[in-house]
């Protein structure tokens, strides 16, 4: 059926709503900052409606944490539950083509064996008839043949479209939107990767110094450059193996299999130095700004050990830190690095 013009007009309007609201706010129009701006904007889902308007009774501005944090709890079991609908509508569609193909060559089958009994007793003008019948329907049939393997082609294209839409879409389940990072449902999704391939594991734990008024005295904007940048910093830090996760607001937390404590140690060396030689500059005053630093806590897990524990003990060291002095890495208990 086609669009009609009003329709039209009235996603036009939304999407121009969506727009201003993604400016207003600063936002990029990534798909998922899109998504809740848009459905703010056409205040097609209640919950976030609510939840975005209580949390600029509080905020002067929103970030993309937060929007992620949204995206999370409102859109991904509709995006899930549409998926599967998806894949549930695509595989009934191949079931049908399928059966019917099953149908229409059984039906071609029994019609060349009953031709075959007649042409056998048929004179020569009556089988020259039957012939012509023959090779008509295997014209039909292979036309029939032709359309249906189209339409299993462009059925197979679409079945991977949704593949890789269901793979983005769980990627981005579990990915911090601001740092790349993993968030606390991909650590919890990965760690048991890891541990299929490894039982010794080290944890660093580390929270930004002052942040707050890094915030308060250049913004927010500012603010995120800082988190997405630090991001980068552990990301480019770490190897292949190591999990990066993005703990909490300007918090971090950094999984390393297969590695002791003098390894640890050596990669928060490795990002305090990196972020020693940052600075940013606050384009309305002119100042600059940095270096950032910040606290670290290390604790190698103990075998019997949860990691709710180890994760613990580890926050501990980093309030050690925090404590005495801050820009520190303390290995638990109290152990302090020079
Ligand atoms: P400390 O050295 O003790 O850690 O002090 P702090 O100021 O870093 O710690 P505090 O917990 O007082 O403040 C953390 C700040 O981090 C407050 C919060 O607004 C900010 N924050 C959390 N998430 C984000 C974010 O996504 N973007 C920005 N820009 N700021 C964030
Ligand atoms: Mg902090
Ligand atoms: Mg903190």
């Amino acid at each position: 059926m086609p669009v009609q013009p009003e329709q039209l007009d009235a996603a036009f309007l939304k999407m121009n709503l969506a727009k201003d609201f993604l400016m207003a706010h600063q936002l990029i129009p990534t798909p998922v900052q899109y998504w809740i701006a848009y459905e703010y904007s056409a205040s097609g889902h209640p919950e976030i409606t609510e939840l975005i308007d209580e949390y600029l009774k509080e905020h002067v501005d929103l970030n993309p944490h937060f929007i992620g944090h949204l995206y999370e709890k409102c859109f991904l079991p509709t995006s899930d539950t549409e998926l599967a609908q998806s894949v549930d509508s695509l595989l009934g569609s191949v079931l049908k083509d399928v059966s019917e193909n099953g149908k229409m060559l059984d039906s071609y089958a029994s019609l060349l064996d009953n031709q075959v009994d007649h042409i056998e007793h048929a004179g020569v003008q009556d089988a020259i008839k039957l012939i012509s019948e023959v090779a008509k329907t295997t014209k039909q049939t292979a036309q029939n043949q032709h359309e249906l393997s189209q339409r299993l082609l462009h059925s197979e294209q679409n079945a991977k479209q949704l593949q890789q839409a269901l793979k983005e879409a769980q990627l981005e389940a579990i990915t911090d939107q601001l740092t790349g990072l993993y968030n606390r449902k991909g650590m919890d999704k990965k760690l048991p990767l890891l541990e299929i391939d490894h039982d010794e594991f080290s944890i660093i734990i580390m929270d930004i110094d002052f942040f707050k008024n890094i915030n308060d005295d250049n913004g927010h904007i500012l603010g995120d450059r800082v988190l997405r940048q630090f991001g980068q910093v552990i990301k480019n830090t770490v190897r292949g193996d190591d999990l990066s996760i993005r703990f909490g607001g300007e918090e971090f937390l950094i999984i390393l299999p297969s590695t002791l404590t003098t390894g640890a140690v050596t990669v928060a060396q490795n990002i305090q130095a990196k972020i020693s030689k940052m600075a940013w500059k606050n384009k309305k005053t002119g100042a600059t700004i940095g270096p950032v630093t910040m606290s670290f806590g290390i604790v190698t897990k103990q075998l019997d050990e949860s990691w709710e524990d180890s994760i613990q003990k580890a926050d501990q060291a980093l309030y050690h830190a925090k404590n005495t002095g801050r820009n520190k890495i303390i290995i638990s208990p109290d152990k302090e690095i020079d």
